[in-house]
């Protein structure tokens, strides 16, 4: 299969370049690895201020507004549809082989495919995942609910965890390994929901039975165990840009090297959203990135 621009991870970034391609009359595809469009915004359970125009709901809705718009505006989009290898050289377009080993030929491609959890490493984690280990609050709500639960990060994503859980009555400790990295805002609410945060605190391991029940830690006073019913694992995300290594430069993390133009170091590749690790990594700046990318790709295209 051949196209003129392949969009990979319909996320806000992916979802903005691909209607911005559409409107443009570049022959677009748009492919995630996940079963829906949205990305991140599946994790979103709070009204993101910060989306012009969207006056309210939480990210999921946002995302399912991406996919009426990307359906209204006939963008075609295949999901579940992970890129597992990019081949790309100089003289000679770029080939995304699927995983299932379909391989689609394009004019240009961009990378948008941003991140996965990243997990701890340390032992008991995969032991216990599931069985009183969580890498989501909110999936696991039910279960946490009302109970004592220690959530592991600094981030949005564990303060908005800790929070969620306080509302349900849980009991919750927040430990961070350096300093608190949390939106304002959400620091905020933590401090006035009267959850404990230990940080410059780092985890050991997670012990116990056929469930955890203590987590080890070591922080400022030494080592100390927290026992709890619950371990909420946040601790960020890493880039999944594994199946573009190699053609595409990335740094020393995995996040992908591109230039003021969005180009990366692969002949006729560019990269836009959070897997380019702008600041703020954010839906509004996701959403530049993807239309700024599309302007670039199509003067390289057509040349204007
Ligand atoms: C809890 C939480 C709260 C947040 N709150 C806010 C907020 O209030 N305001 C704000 O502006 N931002 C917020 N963000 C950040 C925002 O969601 C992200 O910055 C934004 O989603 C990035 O968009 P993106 O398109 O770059 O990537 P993503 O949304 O991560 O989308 C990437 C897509 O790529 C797909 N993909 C990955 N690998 C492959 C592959 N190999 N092949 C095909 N597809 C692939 C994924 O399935 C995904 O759909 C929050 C994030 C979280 C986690």
């Amino acid at each position: 299969m051949s196209v003129e621009l392949l969009v990979v991870g319909a996320g806000p970034a992916g979802v903005s370049a691909a209607l911005w391609a559409k409107a443009l009359e570049l022959d677009v595809l748009l492919l995630d690895g996940a079963d829906v469009p949205g990305g991140q915004l599946h994790s979103v359970h709070f009204h993101p201020q910060d989306v012009p125009g969207f006056e309210q709901g939480d990210g999921p809705a946002l995302a399912a507004a991406y996919a009426r718009q990307l359906a209204a505006a006939s963008v075609p989009l295949r999901t579940a549809s992970p890129a597992e290898s990019l081949d790309a050289a100089e003289g000679r377009n770029p080939v995304v082989t699927l995983r299932g080993g379909e391989s689609i030929e394009a004019r240009a491609v961009l990378v948008a495919s941003v991140v996965r959890r990243r997990r701890l490493e340390v032992p008991g984690e995969r032991e216990f995942d599931g069985r009183g280990v969580s890498f989501s609050a909110t999936r696991d709500r039910d279960q946490l609910a009302g109970r004592e639960v220690v959530i592991v990060g600094g981030g949005d994503a564990a303060f908005e965890n800790a929070l969620l859980l306080a509302q349900t009555g849980s009991r919750v400790t927040l430990v961070v390994r350096g300093e608190p990295r949390a939106r304002a805002e959400f620091r905020s609410r933590a401090s006035a929901a009267g959850i404990p945060v230990l940080d410059h605190t780092r985890v050991l391991e997670v012990k116990g039975d056929t469930r955890a029940r203590v987590m080890r830690v070591s922080g400022p006073g030494g080592e100390r165990e927290l026992a709890a019913e619950g371990f909420v694992i946040k601790v960020g995300v890493v880039p999944n840009s594994e199946w573009c290594r190699g053609p595409v430069r990335c740094d020393a993390d995995g996040f992908v090297a591109v230039d003021e133009r969005l180009a990366t170091s692969a002949p006729a590749v560019w990269a836009a959203g959070d897997i380019t690790r702008p600041t703020p990594p954010s839906i509004p700046v996701a959403i530049g990135q993807g239309a700024q990318a599309i302007a670039m790709i199509r003067a390289a295209l057509r040349g204007r």
